[in-house]
């Protein structure tokens, strides 16, 4: 039995030298901060330019991203912005934290990302933007709905750095803004540290301003909107340059990974495996199970053989949780979520989504991803999941 490469420490990152020579050019400079340094600068041009976009916001988290981007779509206290309940609650929280409501909707089974009709018939006359998941790494496609609604679309690319989808558009470049996460868990990393892309120079400007203060930087001491502190530092931003630039490489060594276990896995009976695999960012290795199989079942069965393997993904899907069901959300009261300002109180709780509830639940089962995965790595999880899944 090998040893699986982890992202937990250096054996599944590609932190080197590159990232050594980062961190030491910013501390020899003395400047660490990126209200006067260059390195946030430099990455945020380079991030935007590896999208064709013109503009990226950089941010202390992906979930502080994310708030940008909901600031920047500026919702009204009560409105509501839908999302997926398959998420992490970094999707979820920015929308509670601008006083909006989180309406969700219910998911494709086989992808988990959220069903376009599903969408369709959440809209109602207070949404103010969509904010789709691109879950494990594969292109949740909600462009035809939002624009026929009308409202903005919002991309969560923290799971899908360089995804595209079936066109070949780049994730993040879809809709109005596109957000991504560096922190531990993800493709590449500088510990914590978001950025939120877009095309619109008011939208980056909102986002700017919400970051540092409402304090336009061009201009005299004065704040002109509301805004926090989400700034990154120069020591993650030139960490994250490091990482950006070995992006491609890290995309390339997973998808030809996965290529070889779909293949491997491709006759089994009663196993659901992403199609397109070199669309796919492949941040986990998503299986889903058809009856009898359950994924306690098979995820007990693979850990035992050594395999890094998880049933679920979520332990409940985000419409169940506490913070939502039943968690005061400022001080002791329910604001936004009870009346005023919501106008309905969402669907949340048990049975509100059932193919969300039972993916979780029954069906989804994740392995663990990593671009220093070789052939016999993969060979063992295929062979591990065989057994799983017929013995
Ligand atoms: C990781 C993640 C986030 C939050 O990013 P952080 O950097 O941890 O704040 C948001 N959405 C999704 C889908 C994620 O996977």
């Amino acid at each position: 039995m090998s040893s699986f490469p982890s992202m937990a420490d250096a054996s599944g990152r590609t932190i080197g030298a590159e990232e050594l020579a980062a961190v030491s050019r910013v501390l020899q400079s003395g400047m660490l901060s990126s209200v006067w340094g260059t390195e946030v600068r430099a990455l945020e041009r380079e991030m935007a330019d590896r999208h064709g976009v013109s503009h990226a916001v950089a941010a202390s988290s992906g979930t502080a991203a994310l708030h940008l981007a909901v600031a920047g779509v500026a919702p009204d206290p009560g409105d509501e912005i839908i999302t997926s309940p398959i998420t992490d609650f970094g999707t979820v929280a920015p929308i509670l934290a601008q006083n909006a409501v989180p309406v969700f909707a219910d998911v494709d089974p086989y992808t988990g990302n959220l069903d376009p009709a599903a969408v369709a018939a959440a809209i109602g006359p207070r949404t103010r933007a969509i904010l789709a998941v691109h879950l494990f790494g594969a292109a949740a496609d909600l462009r035809a709905v939002a624009a026929a609604a009308g409202v903005p679309l919002i991309e969560d690319c923290a799971q899908a750095w360089l995804s595209r989808y079936p066109d070949g558009t780049l994730a993040g470049t879809a809709g109005a803004i596109g957000c991504f996460s560096l922190q531990q868990w993800k493709h590449i990393t500088c510990g914590d540290g978001g950025l939120a892309i877009t095309d619109d120079p008011v939208l980056a400007r909102r986002m700017r301003l919400f970051a540092d203060k409402g304090w336009p930087r061009d201009d005299a001491r004065r704040h002109v909107s509301l805004g926090l502190n989400y700034r990154m530092t120069e020591l993650a931003g030139a960490v994250a340059r490091a990482q950006l630039a070995k992006l491609p490489g890290v995309l390339a060594d997973r998808r030809r990974t996965a290529r070889r276990l779909v293949d491997t896995l491709a006759d089994l009976p009663g196993v659901h495996l992403p199609a397109d695999v070199d669309a796919h960012a492949w941040w986990l290795f998503p299986i889903v199970l058809d009856p009898p199989l359950t994924n306690h079942e098979v995820a007990g069965k693979l850990a035992a053989a050594g395999i890094p393997a998880r049933a679920g993904y979520l332990q409940q899907p985000l419409h169940c949780a506490p913070a939502l069901t039943e968690a005061p959300v400022y001080g002791a009261s329910r604001f936004p979520l009870t009346v005023p300002p919501a106008d309905r109180l969402p669907a949340y709780g048990p049975g509100a989504f059932p193919v969300a509830e039972r993916m979780i639940e029954r069906t989804l089962l994740v392995v663990d991803w990593n671009e220093r995965y070789t052939d016999a790595h993969v060979d063992e999880i295929a062979q591990a999941v065989r057994t799983a899944v017929t013995s």
